[in-house]
């Protein structure tokens, strides 16, 4: 807790941003379950997020009528940092201190749920699941290592299904119980949440009033009698009341014209879904229509992946009909090779309770596999034609293995990955050298492509082989 604290001193207000996420994640549970359930609905059809403010006395309450928890899911879920978000945060913070990352950056990493003890003193999670008959109240606080679990018995307290966080502020804290803080916390932060987001907000109307007339100032006429005709004085006056207003736009972003969204707001979208600190080096938004319909926006990422060969990486978020299915059947979207593209993919065509076996099996997956990778590689051509050669370059050293790979596997698309090939030459220096470049630069005479394998880059360029082709003036790729 002390390291999560200190990290995030400056970002306190993280906190909204994951509760809400988690609030949002509880809620497309629900919503993919009830599909083939729907009796999962029957306590309340309404799927929202709803967040009250008590700025007198310091606390916020966040509801959500997602899918709830059990009591042994609060135990596993809640129980132990181990089982939290909160344990990425703290590996992912560990990562970004060796390469260096700028502190500020911290707070767009994903925190998880215990980033709630950030500002309160202690948090009561109050939780129905539609599996359970009871609510159960998760509580602790932030000196304790500790927390309690016990039925909730208070009828006020009872809700059809969902979950109901109580944040009781720590004393510097209580100012994000005001309305408008947290209105304006919401705005920036959760404009991509699909579902609907209330505060609960005080807002005025105003009114005429008679008001009486002052009978000092009433006027006479001239024989001392009250005018008739006198009409009778009204005032203006605010009459407040309290109600929830709607906070966000649900309107998700792929469904939206692609000349209407700014890039930032796909960075934004970007950052927010993949918990990504560094803006995308490329997107790309595009509708398919005709034999398969889907929406989709892909991106290429500017931080590196490391793992080649690690298919499960929950990049492609899988939709169908605007209900988030999956993160987790990239590998039937994408070919190893391209696994490091990031984004959303959102389907008419396919059935709801879409499974792994239905995705190997399906016409429509392999034909939207074909699209998806060949706005893949537009995306990869943009960035290697754009002005500034070090994209493509921070392009390259980051993802060069995995089109080299592409090259080998994917016969089919030989021809598309070969342009976006980059190399070392004994010519060039520190210069990542294309093919297309390399044929332009070849001597007249000259019939074959050159290459070299050493140990190092400078070991082969300084390979006594090369001797004979550089007084010839042949540019030679270098490999190591
Ligand atoms: P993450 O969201 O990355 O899984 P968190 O620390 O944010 O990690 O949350 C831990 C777990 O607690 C979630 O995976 C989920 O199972 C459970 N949880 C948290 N908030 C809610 C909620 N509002 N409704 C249902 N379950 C929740
Ligand atoms: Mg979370």
């Amino acid at each position: 807790m002390d390291l999560i604290v200190h990290s995030l001193y400056s970002n306190k207000e993280v906190f909204l941003r994951e509760l809400v996420s988690n609030a949002s994640d509880a809620l497309d549970k629900l919503r993919y379950l009830s599909v083939t359930d729907p009796d999962l609905l029957k306590d309340g059809p309404e799927l929202d997020i709803r967040i009250q403010t008590d700025k007198d006395n310091g606390i916020i309450t966040i509801t959500d009528s997602g899918i709830g928890m059990t009591r042994q899911e609060l135990v596993d879920s809640l129980g132990t940092i181990a089982s939290s978000g909160t344990a990425k945060f703290l590996k992912t913070l560990k990562e970004s201190q060796e390469a260096n990352v700028d502190s500020n950056l911290i707070g767009q990493f994903g925190v998880g749920f215990y980033s709630a003890f950030l500002v309160s003193d202690k948090v009561a999670v109050s939780t129905k699941s539609p599996k359970s008959e009871k609510q159960y109240v998760w509580e602790a606080e932030a000196e304790s290592n500790s927390y309690t679990i016990r039925e909730e018995k208070d009828p006020e307290k009872l809700i059809p299904r969902g979950t109901r966080l109580t944040l009781y502020l720590k004393r510097d804290d209580k100012g994000f119980a005001h309305p408008e803080r947290i209105q304006k916390l919401l705005k920036n932060y959760s404009q991509f949440v699909s579902f609907p987001i209330y505060t609960w907000q005080e807002k005025g109307f105003t009114k005429e009033v008679e008001v009486d007339e002052d009978p000092a100032e009433v006027k006479t006429g001239g024989d001392g009698e009250p005018k008739k005709e006198v009409k009778k004085k009204t005032k203006t006056v605010v009459e407040k009341y309290w109600d929830w207003e709607l906070t966000n736009e649900t309107q998700p972003i792929w469904l939206r014209t692609p000349k209407e969204v700014s890039t930032e707001e796909y960075n934004e979208f970007y950052k927010k879904t993949f918990n990504e600190y560094l803006d995308p080096l490329a997107s790309s938004h595009f509708t398919t229509e005709g034999e398969v319909e889907f929406r989709s926006i892909l991106y290429v990422p500017a931080t590196k992946k490391e793992d080649i060969t690690d298919r499960k990486t929950k990049n492609i978020r899988l939709y169908v009909k605007r209900v988030f299915i999956s993160d987790d059947f990239d590998g039937e979207l994408f070919p190893r090779y391209l696994s490091f593209v990031k984004g959303v993919v959102d389907s008419n065509d396919l059935p709801l309770n879409v499974s792994r076996e239905i995705l190997q099996e399906s016409r429509i997956v392999r034909i939207m596999r074909k699209r998806l990778v060949r706005k893949a590689f537009d995306m990869i051509l943009g960035i290697s034609c754009s002005e500034n050669r070090d994209d493509y370059e921070a392009f390259w050293e980051n993802y060069g293995k995995f089109l080299k790979l592409g090259c080998m596997e994917d016969k089919e698309n030989h021809k598309r990955i070969a342009p976006l090939l980059r190399f070392f030459s004994s010519q060039s220096n520190e210069e990542l050298i294309s093919l297309d470049e390399y044929v332009e630069s070849m001597k007249p005479e000259q019939k074959a492509i050159y290459y070299i394998a050493g140990d190092s880059l400078s070991s082969a360029k300084n390979a006594p082989f090369l001797e004979k082709l550089n007084e010839m003036g042949y540019e030679v790729f270098t490999f190591d």
